[in-house]
């Protein structure tokens, strides 16, 4: 039979927990916080299941969430929604992914996206029957190449997926990076659908949604996750927002992927979006130590790693250490070592152009980052 997805392969960060799993490795391969998040929104998630909150709610998600994403949009970037029509909550950013790509392009179809890039992408691409056309963000500084984002377009090209803050490199595109992105999705009129899961995690400077640029709304659908700001990653509460006609695409193929998305669990996001500013920049505040300590910590290690302006995401460079393969590395490290991290080549369209490079994550306590950078020592 034709089976799909059979060219994508198995989920990395199914492969890499497990190990970490077998050998009692601290796990910094894949992103979650080893911490819950704030215990108030634990506890909304509470009251609504003892209120009764357990049936379907309605597909596009809790009206109290849909006005809350709207806030904050409004608030944090002066984009204006109507909740009715302009926001749809979704099954984590995972689903409003895959929903917009399917509802945005097909057969004959070219995605453009930033190279390396999120494991789903080049999953959603081919459920949707297009082709992922991978743009370099060329190492070690990972930044825009606007030459290359040009030359990639063509007369098949539809949509550019764009993820910024980025995953994984922890490059957050500046102004003039935005322009130039903009520029071409304009020139080309392409529906750019941008993943900002990691919108509140930038260490240097703010982040700033494409969709706040001239011309750039009405052909924009932005995605949110409230697992990654509120560190609930297991609840599986994510959104898209955009132009009515744009998120009514994304929900008419949302409602048959899963109909509709945990009811307790988007009270809890609605109250979770309505926390101080504190919260924001505690987690910011908290988050950039760690990447400090992880990065000073895997320089001396010898391991070359990238300073991240955003995500929670190091990438480092196993070739100073004598390895060549990062996928060896990465089988091996667990074992070794006692840790684990994740082959960056998994997030390129040619796994040799990311060879040499390994993915950490510091969304664990320092105590756990400290354990780890102890049981590394002996790489050096
Ligand atoms: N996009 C990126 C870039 C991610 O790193 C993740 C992390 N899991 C997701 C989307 C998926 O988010 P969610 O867990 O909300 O589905
Ligand atoms: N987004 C997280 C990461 O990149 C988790 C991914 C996953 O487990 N599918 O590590």
């Amino acid at each position: 039979p034709r089976v799909r997805l059979a060219g994508v392969g198995s989920n990395i960060f199914t492969e890499m927990s497990a190990l970490a799993v077998r050998y009692q490795a601290v796990n910094l391969a894949q992103g979650f916080p080893d911490a819950p998040g704030p215990s108030s929104v634990t506890d909304s998630a509470v009251r609504a299941l003892h209120a009764g909150h357990h049936q379907y709610p309605p597909v596009p998600g809790l009206p109290s969430l849909r006005t809350a994403i709207a806030d904050h949009q409004r608030d944090r970037y002066g984009i204006v929604l109507a909740p009715e029509t302009e926001v749809v909550v979704t099954t984590g950013a995972s689903e409003a992914i895959a929903a917009a790509l399917l509802a945005f392009a097909g057969p004959g179809d070219e995605i453009l996206t930033l190279e390396p890039y999120y494991d789903s992408y080049a999953a959603g691409a081919e459920l949707a029957g297009a082709r992922l056309v991978p743009v370099p963000l060329p190492g070690p500084d990972f930044r825009l190449a606007p030459e290359l984002l040009r030359a990639a377009v063509t007369d098949r090209t539809r949509v550019l997926l764009l993820n910024n803050p980025h995953n994984p490199t922890g490059t957050v595109l500046n102004e003039r990076e935005l322009t130039e992105v903009a520029r071409v999705a304009i020139d080309h009129d392409l529906v750019v659908i941008s993943d900002e899961v990691y919108e509140h995690l930038v260490y240097d400077g703010r982040h700033r949604p494409i969709a706040m640029l001239p011309g750039m709304f009405e052909r924009t659908v932005t995605i949110g996750s409230a697992g990654k700001t509120f560190s609930f990653t297991g609840w599986k509460v994510g959104w898209a927002t955009g132009p009515a006609d744009l998120v009514a695409g994304v929900l008419a193929v949302k409602q048959y992927l899963s109909f509709a998305s945990g009811t307790p669990f988007q009270h809890a996001v609605a109250d979770a979006l309505r926390l101080p500013e504190r919260h924001y920049t505690d987690l910011r505040d908290s988050l950039r130590a760690r990447r400090d300590l992880l990065v000073e910590g895997l320089s001396a290690l010898g391991l070359r790693p990238r300073a991240p302006e955003g995500t929670y995401f190091v990438l480092a460079d196993v070739r100073a250490l004598g390895a060549a393969d990062g996928l060896e590395f990465c089988r091996e490290l667990p074992r070794r070592y006692g840790v684990a991290a994740i082959p960056a080549q998994v997030f390129y369209a040619d796994p040799q152009a990311g060879r040499h490079l390994v993915r950490f994550v510091f969304c664990k306590q320092e105590n756990v980052l400290r354990e780890a950078l102890r049981r590394l020592a002996p790489l050096r």
